[in-house]
C-alpha cells in the first residue's frame, strides 16, 4: 500500500480508511447526542504548589463515555472541532466547573478552576460575553478561572485570538499556555500577550532527570517565566525526583500522578478534605 500522505498526491484505497470514516461517523453521532444531552463528564486534576504542598486549584478534563467505554479526549476534541460541537461541549465544561469550584469554594477551600480551551475558540466573538455570564450565575470571581490555551491557537489567527486574550484579560480571567515547548512560538512572542501562567509540556517534564537537552526547554521556561513575572506550572510529574528537580528551580505549580490523577468532582472533595487534610499534602 502506498502511504496515506504519499508525495504524489495518489491515495490508494484501502478499507481500513472506510473502516476509519465510519467509526468516526458514528463517534460524531455519538458525541452529537451527549453533547445535546449533556452527558459529557468532568474530572478534576489539582495543581499543587511543590514547596508548601497548598492546593492551588484544578483543572477540569472532559470525559466521555461511548457504548460503555471511555474514548479519549484526544480522540474526540478533534471530532468535536470538526463537527461544530465545540461551542456546546466547552459552555457544558464551563458551566460543570465553575459550578464545582463554588461548591469548594463554599466549603471554604479558595481554589481555582482551569477550562481547555480549543483553538477555534479564540475565534469566536460571543466567548467573552458567555464567561462573564456563567462566572456572574455562579457567583464567583473572574480570577477563580483559568483559561488554557495552547501555542499553536495563537498563530492560526494572531489578530483575532490577541481580541479576545485582550478581553478576557479585561474581565480579570487568567490566561495560560497549555504543553508549552510543543509549538510553534517563541518565548518572544508569548511576552507581548496577557499571559499568566505557563505550563510546561508532559513530555519535556517525563525527562527532566535524564535528557540534558529536553531538560532545557524546561529550564527556558523557569527562566523565561521568573523574568517575566508568569506563573509556571509542570504537568505530568510522576516522579519524586521530578518534583524534587521543579522544586529547586522554583517552578510554582505541579501537576501530575504523582499527586493525584484526574478524578471525579465527589472523589476530589473527598481528597480535598481528608485524604489531605488541611488542603495541604506533604511534597
Ligand atoms: P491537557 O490539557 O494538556 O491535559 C493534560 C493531559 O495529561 C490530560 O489527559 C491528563 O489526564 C494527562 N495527565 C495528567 N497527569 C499526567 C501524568 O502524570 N502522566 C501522564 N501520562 N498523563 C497525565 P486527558 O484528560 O486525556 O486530556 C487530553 C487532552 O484533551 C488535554 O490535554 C486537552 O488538550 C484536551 N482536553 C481535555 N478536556 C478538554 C476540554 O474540556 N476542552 C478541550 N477543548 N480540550 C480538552
Ligand atoms: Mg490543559
Ligand atoms: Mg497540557
Ligand atoms: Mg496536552
Amino acid at each position: 500500500y502506498a502511504a496515506k500522505d504519499s508525495r504524489c498526491g495518489v491515495r490508494v484505497y484501502r478499507p481500513e480508511d472506510d473502516h476509519d470514516t465510519a467509526r468516526r461517523l458514528a463517534l460524531m453521532a455519538g458525541l452529537r447526542v451527549a453533547v445535546d444531552a449533556g452527558t459529557l463528564t468532568v474530572v478534576y486534576q489539582p495543581k499543587v504548589d511543590p514547596t508548601t504542598g497548598r492546593v492551588l486549584g484544578a483543572e477540569a478534563l472532559v470525559r466521555w463515555q461511548h457504548d460503555g467505554r471511555p474514548v479519549p479526549p484526544d480522540e474526540f476534541i478533534p471530532l468535536a472541532e470538526q463537527a461544530r460541537l465545540i461551542e456546546p461541549l466547552t459552555r457544558h465544561v464551563l458551566d460543570t466547573a465553575l459550578a464545582d469550584c463554588a461548591t469548594w469554594r463554599g466549603l471554604g477551600h479558595e481554589l481555582s478552576v482551569a477550562v481547555n480551551l480549543s483553538p477555534d475558540m479564540l475565534t469566536d466573538a460571543a466567548l467573552t460575553g458567555r464567561v462573564e455570564q456563567a462566572l456572574h450565575r455562579h457567583g464567583l470571581p473572574a480570577a477563580a478561572l483559568t483559561l488554557e490555551i495552547t501555542e499553536n491557537a495563537l498563530m492560526a489567527d494572531p489578530t483575532n485570538a490577541r481580541r479576545t486574550l485582550d478581553a478576557l484579560h479585561g474581565l480579570g480571567v487568567k490566561l495560560s499556555i497549555d504543553d508549552f515547548g510543543t509549538g510553534h512560538s517563541s518565548l518572544g512572542r508569548l511576552a507581548h500577550l496577557p499571559i499568566h501562567e505557563v505550563k510546561i509540556d508532559k513530555s519535556f517534564v517525563r525527562h527532566i532527570v535524564t535528557d540534558r537537552s529536553r531538560r532545557a526547554v524546561t529550564d527556558a521556561a523557569l527562566q523565561l517565566a521568573h523574568a517575566l513575572d508568569l506563573t509556571v506550572v509542570a504537568e505530568g510529574v510522576e516522579e519524586q525526583d521530578e518534583l524534587d528537580y521543579l522544586r529547586r528551580h522554583g517552578c510554582h505549580a505541579i501537576q501530575g500522578y504523582l499527586i493525584s490523577k484526574p478524578i471525579p468532582p465527589v472523589e476530589f472533595l473527598t481528597w480535598l478534605t481528608t485524604t489531605r487534610a488541611g488542603g495541604r499534602l506533604s511534597v
